[in-house]
């Protein structure tokens, strides 16, 4: 069988694949990325942080996604909007705590992870789309894999260093076993784009139907506070609805399109915001994506975005995580390279924690309903507000901000404070 090296292969071309081989290919290594789809194509998670702008610039891929949104590829997002039984209230990320981008954009990710690809590969990094990695042995001091390509034959690529960057296929946790529960009990979302036709870009007229199209807009279900909808508006005048609830809160119903209209139409917000709309797109249908794993990193491989750990959609973390793993990983890998002893468990896997376990204190508080209290406290302090919506726009690596160096702690008094 034929066998090719590289000094590194990064199974997934997704955004934590993307800018990990933009970083490691501009430094001069050879990276091959193996791809089992062709992009173009349909990704979930379409509303990114302004953390991820910093990232992205890490990477020298933040100008390419600014370029396509002037020319109108992506939707002006400068914070957060949520609604709870006629009550509505926004987070502006200008108005954060931490420094560093406060807008970003709610991206088709189709085009942006496309975008991504497109960079990493001017940036040198060897691309193939079509090509499914099938088996991995990781014993031995380099990694070796088969792989299938796009006419069906196998070969061989052996690596010094191999990321796994395979989203929700989870390569390396599935064929190494190295999976482990989520603490988050299983959940369902069912989705699609819409034509929007929402009249006007804000509306103030009434809480009961204010939209503003620079913001996602994540409302709860008016009787039961642990179903919660995402709208995300994009540049194109379609949007992305969402529902999510436990499985057992959907069954009975006769196909995913009649859950999420069932479900729209039970939120009097957004069945009036989107009273207009078109639904010409099949509504899909995404569960049990909550995952963890025994470790993120070992001598030779590591796990990126959420081939590592996957909390929940409810803050649209997930970009920012999977893109902090990639940079927070390139450096090491490189040192790796040239010879030096990394511990990537301290380099690595303990940094990117940090802000992982900061999202989540915030995501179990969301579901235990302690977070809903937060956000829709009218007193708010301002100083506060500021700090919480840092972590909302992504800055959940900032020890500065004390909401993040002592999450829990913290948090807690607040929501006894809002309580
Ligand atoms: C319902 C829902 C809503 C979400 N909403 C948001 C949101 O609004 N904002 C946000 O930031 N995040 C959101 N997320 C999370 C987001 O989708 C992910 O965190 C993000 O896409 C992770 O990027 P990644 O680079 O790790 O993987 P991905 O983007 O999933 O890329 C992985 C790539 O690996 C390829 N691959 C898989 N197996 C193989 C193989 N064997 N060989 C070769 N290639 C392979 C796949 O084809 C894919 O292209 C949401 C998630 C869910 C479930």
């Amino acid at each position: 069988m034929k066998k090719e090296n590289f000094d590194v292969v990064i199974i997934g071309a997704g955004p934590s694949g993307a800018v990990a081989s933009a970083m490691l290919a501009r430094a001069g290594r050879s990276v091959l990325v193996l791809e089992k789809q062709y992009f173009p194509r349909f990704s979930i998670g379409e509303s990114l942080l302004p953390q991820c702008m910093e990232f992205l610039a890490q990477a020298g891929l933040e100008q390419t996604v600014h370029d396509h949104a002037a020319a109108n590829g992506f939707q002006f997002k400068n914070g957060a909007a949520f609604h709870k039984q006629g009550q509505y209230t926004e987070f502006d990320f200008t108005e954060k705590f931490s420094k560093g981008p406060g807008t970003t954009y709610q991206v088709k990710r189709a085009s942006f992870d496309k975008i991504l690809a497109d960079g990493a590969a001017q940036a040198g990094a060897e691309i193939r789309f079509g090509h499914e990695v099938k088996t991995v042995a990781v014993d031995c001091l380099c990694p070796l894999l088969e792989v299938l390509d796009e006419q069906g034959n196998l070969y061989q690529v052996e690596a010094r260093f191999l990321l796994d960057a395979s989203g929700f296929a989870r390569v390396l946790p599935r064929m190494l076993g190295l999976e482990k529960p989520s603490h988050l009990p299983t959940r369902q979302s069912y989705f699609t784009h819409v034509k929007d036709n929402i009249a006007c870009e804000t509306d103030s007229s009434s809480d009961a139907v204010k939209f503003d199209r620079d913001k996602i807009l994540i409302t709860v279900n008016p009787n039961n506070s642990d179903i919660w909808y995402w709208l995300i508006p994009f540049s194109d005048g379609t949007s992305s609805i969402g529902v999510v609830g436990k499985p057992e809160q959907f069954s009975g119903y006769e196909s995913p399109e009649v859950i999420l209209k069932h479900f729209v139409h039970a939120a009097p917000n957004l069945r009036d915001i989107l009273k207009n709309a078109e639904w010409p797109n099949e509504v899909n249908t995404l569960g049990g994506y909550s995952a963890d794993v025994t470790h993120l990193a070992a001598k030779n491989y590591a796990l990126l975005g959420n081939a590592g750990e996957f909390l929940d959609p409810v803050f649209s973390s997930g970009v920012t995580i999977a893109l902090c793993s990639a940079v927070l990983i390139a450096p090491q890998v490189l040192r790796y390279l040239d010879g030096e002893a990394v511990d990537f468990e301290e380099s690595f896997a303990v940094p990117l924690k940090k802000g992982v376990d900061c999202f989540k204190t915030f995501v179990n508080s969301w579901y235990e309903s302690g977070f809903q209290d937060v956000i829709f406290y009218q007193e708010q302090e301002t100083t506060v507000k500021s700090m919480i919506s840092s972590i909302l726009a992504g800055y959940a690596w900032d020890q500065k901000n004390p909401y993040v160096a002592q999450s829990e702690r913290r948090f807690k008094t607040l929501v006894e404070l809002c309580q």
